[in-house]
């Protein structure tokens, strides 16, 4: 593989030459002493190959995993925290939607994104009416907090949130998260029903029922740009 980079001479005092690949991006930049001879640049570019194609292709799989996918046969979904291959197939004598069956993802459907969007879309949101509806009793039991309703919505920006009168509601989204994570974002929003705030109280209480409650917050900073539709 030919690699392909920018050279920064420097006038500056650096001694060494030393290789910069900006975060995200898939530009490599070698800075070196201003009279550094080209084949030692090369050189150094050939040494360091390994790492620099390794770097390369980490960065190109991030930056697919942020965009909304086009829901082709071969992407991957998530559903509680592992992601499926999809298989695209259309028989008008079969009811349309999306399939879940053998660690498999199957969508049944014409040739339309926003169709296929709107398919998943739908499963998700039954799945998660389900999957959360049972451990949202499951925790009001244990913790004794009783919501108004619990509701499940297409929001983008937040997993869950708590109304002034207790009724709950939780993302769609959520259902393609580990289990633990789930967990964490049900037992944060039915602690709002007695802490409206996230004062100090409020994550004492939190962390009473989920010790380890700041893994799973790090892990939706880190990770919440995997889960667009
Ligand atoms: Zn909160």
């Amino acid at each position: 593989m030919n690699i392909t980079y920018k050279i920064k001479r420097s006038r500056k005092r650096i001694k060494t030459i030393s290789l910069q690949i900006s975060d995200k991006s898939e530009s490599v930049t070698i800075a070196a002493p201003y009279f550094t001879p080209v084949d030692e640049i090369n050189r150094f570019v050939w040494e360091k190959q390994h790492w620099i194609k390794k770097t390369l292709h980490k960065h190109k799989e991030e930056a697919s995993k942020e965009k909304a996918p086009e829901y082709e046969s071969g992407e991957m979904f998530y559903y509680l925290g592992q992601s499926y291959p999809l298989k695209v197939f259309f028989d008008p004598l079969e009811t349309a939607g999306v399939f879940f069956w053998n660690n498999c993802f199957y969508l049944n459907t014409q040739e339309n994104k926003k169709l296929k969007k709107h398919y998943f879309i739908s499963w998700y949101t039954k799945r998660a009416r389900e999957y959360l509806g049972g451990r949202v009793d499951f925790f009001s039991k244990a913790l004794k907090l009783h919501s108004g309703n619990v509701k499940v919505t297409s929001a983008e920006k937040r997993w869950g949130s708590c109304s002034a009168y207790n009724n709950l509601s939780f993302s769609f989204r959520l259902i393609m998260t580990p289990p633990d994570i789930i967990d964490y974002v049900i037992v944060h929003e039915l602690m709002h029903i007695i802490e409206k705030n996230h004062s100090p109280k409020f994550w004492y209480r939190v962390n009473d029922v989920i010790p380890e409650y700041k893994t799973q917050r790090r892990w939706l900073r880190d990770n919440h740009h995997k889960f667009i539709l």
